[in-house]
């Protein structure tokens, strides 16, 4: 997409990212800070989000909020309370990327510990229902929120071997329909599916330890893409998937 943002875009908004320390998640905390967004890092590795924070802040960006939290393990109980805090700081969300998931392991489903499986579909399933959940009555403050829910190609066409990534992003995807289609004439709220396509990040090279990173395309270029959705120039755009294009 070649959308060109004006510098003000994300100007008096509050955004929420999560998986904000790490990967394509850190690369739009810092943009949206850029242009000028209020942004609440949430992520399991403290240490990340406060590099992130540091560099929002050297780079002059409005002050980030810090949210540690573990989503294979945030309960319903964990979630409300975060959303009184921001409730109580913030009074109103504007944008929520849902980022945050984990690979798990590609192997066959028949041998995959059950475990296992629970916690991947906790982080990228679960967890991403519940802090929607707790949060929609902040994005309902917004004059215009935007909910955007990271899918991937598997979770469209789930595939051999990719086990509960696939089924998670395949759940995570029916969710963000059935939403959009919810909120579509009761609420000033919009939810859109965004596929980033192969980017570099570690999750990446995990997938694919033999690719050569150079090869694939780095997150800043996806950036146009989730400033467009994150902005008021996406308004009325809703219950869409928007596959960022390979370079
Ligand atoms: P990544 O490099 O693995 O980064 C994921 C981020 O999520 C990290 O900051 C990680 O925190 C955080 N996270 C993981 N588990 C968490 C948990 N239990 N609680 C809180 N935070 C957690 O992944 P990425 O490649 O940037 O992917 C970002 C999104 O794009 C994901 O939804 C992914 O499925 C999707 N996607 C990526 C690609 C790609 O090629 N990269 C392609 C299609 C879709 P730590 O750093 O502390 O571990």
């Amino acid at each position: 997409m070649d959308y060109q943002a004006p510098q003000d875009l994300l100007r008096q908004k509050v955004i929420l990212v999560t998986g904000a320390g790490a990967g394509i998640g850190r690369v739009a905390a810092t943009t949206f800070a850029r242009y000028g967004a209020t942004v609440i890092l949430l992520g399991r590795t403290t240490a990340k989000l406060e590099a992130v924070y540091d560099e929002i802040v050297a780079a002059g960006g409005p002050q980030p909020g810090i949210a540690p939290m573990d989503l294979a393990g945030a309960s319903n109980d964990d979630m409300r309370q975060f959303a009184e805090v921001l409730a109580n700081t913030y009074g109103r969300l504007d944008g929520l990327l849902h980022n945050a998931a984990q690979l798990g392991e590609r192997i066959p489903v028949e041998h995959y510990d059950v475990s296992k499986w629970m916690t991947v579909m906790q982080v990228n399933f679960n967890a991403v229902f519940m802090l929607t959940r707790q949060l929609l009555p902040l994005l309902r403050q917004s004059a215009a929120a935007s909910l955007v829910f990271t899918s991937s190609s598997v979770g469209a066409n789930p595939k051999a071997y990719w086990g509960p990534y696939a089924v998670s992003k395949y759940a995570m995807e029916g969710l963000a329909k059935l939403l959009a289609e919810e909120l579509e004439n009761t609420s000033t709220v919009r939810v859109n599916i965004l596929n980033p396509g192969a980017t570099r990040t570690p999750m990446r090279a995990t997938a694919y330890p033999n690719e050569n990173p150079a090869t694939v395309k780095p997150a800043a270029s996806l950036m146009p893409l989730y400033l467009y959705l994150m902005g008021d120039a996406s308004i009325g755009v809703n219950g869409q998937t928007l596959r960022c294009q390979l370079p």
